[in-house]
């Protein structure tokens, strides 16, 4: 029988990776610029944790985990997402303690969901996300909305539309809830059964149902921004004010509710408006997270921060047709006719690579003519060439491949010759 990757999974093969190491380097610049220093965390918690920060209520939590125990009984997850590892790391290391706050942080891994395998939703797929943790300061949200903005903009995307809300604080929540049992209670009977359940428990998870999505109750539904308290208010239009000023366009949709139990005040999500982009338009997502710390048992601190694959990014640019420019050429392919040359082209490769300059050469033991269509199948720069002749004279013959041209250049200057040319 033959093998093949779990339901969900992909292999990504070595066509593929350029593009992906383009996309990680465009991110970790970002991070850098933006200044969010990058944390690596396991890749499996104690389940605990997700069901305390992400939520009881969610989707995650209720039937998305990876949750397995192990040879000593204890239960453990594969990661669902970035922010509980971080804001657990960021505990247990009293980063809270740190000189300089807020926390800046970033993370780029796999993450794990069951989920229906369609696309641009797989089971272990990459996210890239980021966190600042400690300050309550709207100036940071806007931040944290330019920089998800600033990464598909730095990789060529246009067709992007950036959607805004705010959760607002305890009291708003309170009251919507109150409100939003009111408007579903009636006739909860015509909904699915996870929103049967979420009625009581958690009745905002309702109106981010994919099953109801077009319940006409939900369009007429309570909406979060008509019971913003004052201060919650003031808060969202300070965001607003300040994504004014960096010339962030966005639309307010009243109706946004993010996956997780744990956000309040600014929700946002970045979608792509690509034609031709699929069902599923959601490209990164985030917000704030004031109770989140404290939940997880630290002190009463904020947070706020974003999540998007890179899956979903490649999707984007597929649908706008977008091409990454990646380095993906060899500098230089050796061809050896001959035993003599072959020993030196083993030696000659060797010294390439050793100041950085990419050398490959045939071990298929071909031809001529056959070593230089690997050559060209490669998309080598320059191809040296050593015969039984040049080597008698202590050189080799250097050709450029994309002009034609060759010339003649002493071994010992070739190392020298190359890294000229290839600048
Ligand atoms: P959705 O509503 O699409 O299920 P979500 O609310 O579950 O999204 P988050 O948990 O906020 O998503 O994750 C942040 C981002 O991670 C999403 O905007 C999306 O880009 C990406 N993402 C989430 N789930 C998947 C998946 N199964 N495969 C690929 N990318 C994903
Ligand atoms: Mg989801």
């Amino acid at each position: 029988m033959a093998f093949k990757v779990p339901r969900g999974t992909q292999d990504i093969l070595p066509d593929q990776t350029p593009k992906w190491q383009k996309i990680e380097s465009v991110l970790r610049e970002l991070a850098r610029v933006y200044r969010y220093k990058e944390i690596r965390t396991p890749i499996f918690e104690h389940t605990e944790l997700f069901h305390r920060s992400v939520g009881d209520t969610t989707d995650i939590v209720q039937k998305e985990m990876y949750t397995f125990e192990d040879r000593g009984g204890r239960s453990l997850t594969l990661r669902p997402e970035g922010t509980a590892s971080t804001v657990r790391a960021y505990v247990e290391h009293k980063m809270y303690g740190a000189p300089e706050q807020p926390v800046k942080l970033s993370y780029m891994g796999p993450m794990f969901r069951y989920e229906r395998q369609q696309a641009g939703r797989y089971r272990q797929f990459v996210q890239f996300g980021v966190e600042a943790i400690g300050s309550a300061d709207p100036a940071i949200d806007a931040e944290i909305i330019s920089f998800a903005m600033d990464i598909y903009q730095t990789l060529g995307l246009k067709d992007l539309k950036l959607v805004i809300n705010s959760l607002g604080d305890k009291e708003t929540r309170d009251a919507h809830r109150t409100a939003l049992i009111n408007h579903f209670k009636p006739s909860i009977h015509e909904f699915c059964d996870d929103c049967k359940n979420r009625l009581e428990k958690n009745p905002l998870r309702i109106l981010d149902c994919k099953v109801d999505r077009e319940h006409p109750l939900m369009k007429t539904a309570p909406k979060l921004t008509d019971y913003l308290t004052p201060p919650s208010k003031e808060y969202f239009d300070q965001v607003k004010k300040y994504l004014d000023v960096l010339g962030i366009e966005y639309e307010v949709d009243p109706n946004l509710v993010r996956g997780l139990d744990y956000y309040n005040h600014t929700a946002f999500e970045i979608m792509s408006t690509a034609e031709g982009f699929g069902a599923i338009t959601t490209l990164c997502g985030g917000g704030r997270y004031n109770g989140l710390v404290e939940e997880i048992g630290g002190p009463n601190v904020p947070g706020v921060g974003f999540a998007l694959s890179i899956e979903r990014l490649l999707l984007a640019l597929e649908a706008e047709g977008v091409e990454l420019e990646v380095e993906d050429g060899l500098d230089v392919y050796v061809v050896a006719l001959g035993d003599e040359a072959k020993l030196k082209a083993v030696e000659l490769i060797s010294s390439f690579r050793l100041k950085g300059i990419s050398a490959d050469m045939d071990y298929m033991m071909r031809k001529m003519k056959a070593q230089m269509k690997s050559a060209d199948r490669l998309q080598a720069k320059f191809v040296v060439i050593i015969g039984e002749t040049e080597l008698e004279e202590g050189a080799v013959v250097v050709r450029h491949m994309e002009s034609g041209n060759q010339e003649k250049v002493q071994i010992n200057e070739i190392v020298n010759y190359l890294k000229e040319h290839l600048r």
